[in-house]
């Protein structure tokens, strides 16, 4: 069996605004295995974006609990919580980038705020600059790029940490389909040489049960599906989806 690396338990969040409350989550729990490609999948508001916010407590939930590799995270200091947190990579749909910031720089940025010696950030960023195939654009500016290649940016800065998990909200949405798998094929690369676990949800469902070891169906805040992409019928995808899996 797999080892759990990460676990939530009955997360719920609620969202209260001036014109009513959404309950974003209502009781999710999922384990996450070492080495997993873990992909959530649901229509736009069922929540996925709030459950990897969830995760890396971005967005603290009402309730539930978050384990990094069995301890949680909800019970410690913000000094214990910052260490824990770099085992843990972000990768976002509009790639987050600092735009007045090098290619280079902004990937040896996470090394930076910790005060690692410069030399040795550079080397490091160099080096994942070439695993993601963008050597040739150290000193280029993010407007200078595609936006395959800004996400390339941004999956090499993830990496700088070396984290056992990679959290990916949306990486692909705002880009064309090829490229978007060009990414995924990516982050499968990395999912396999370095044995990172990644976390990512999207709306695209046949690139989500490509690229997945194992699904999560949402709808309205709850997992109503939870196993293998094989297992993905006719019928769960009315659960996650409802009428609009039959168009
Ligand atoms: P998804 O990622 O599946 O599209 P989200 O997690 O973004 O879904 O949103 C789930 C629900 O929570 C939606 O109804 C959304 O409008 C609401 N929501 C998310 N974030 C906030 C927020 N910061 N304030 C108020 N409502 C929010």
């Amino acid at each position: 069996m797999t080892q759990t690396y990460l676990e939530v338990h009955n997360l719920c969040k609620t969202f209260t605004a001036k014109n009513g409350s959404v309950e974003a989550l209502k009781g999710v729990s999922l384990s996450i295995g070492k080495g997993e490609i873990f992909g959530v999948i649901g229509l736009s508001g069922a929540g996925k974006s709030t459950l990897v916010r969830c995760m890396n407590l971005l967005e603290r939930p009402d309730s539930g609990d978050v384990l990094l590799n069995g301890e949680s995270l909800l019970k410690l200091s913000k000094e214990q919580l910052r260490l824990r947190r770099q085992k843990i990579g972000m990768i976002f749909q509009h790639f987050n980038l600092l735009e007045q910031q090098t290619v280079l720089e902004n990937v040896c940025f996470p090394l930076e705020i910790r005060g690692i010696p410069r030399k040795e950030r550079r080397e490091k960023a160099l080096e994942l600059l070439d695993k993601v195939g963008l050597a040739d654009k150290a000193n280029a500016y993010p407007a200078q790029l595609s936006g395959g290649q800004k996400q390339r940016v941004a999956i090499a800065r993830a990496l700088m940490r070396n984290p056992s998990i990679l959290l990916a909200d949306e990486p692909v949405a705002s880009l064309d389909p090829v490229t978007g798998r060009q990414i995924l094929c990516l982050l499968r690369d990395i999912q396999r040489q370095r044995g990172v676990s990644i976390l990512m949800n999207s709306h695209n469902l046949d690139l989500s049960l490509e690229f997945s070891t194992h699904i999560v169906g949402m709808n309205r805040g709850r997992v109503v599906f939870d196993g293998a992409p094989g297992d993905v019928t006719e019928a769960v995808l009315r659960d996650i989806y409802g009428e609009a899996a039959a168009v």
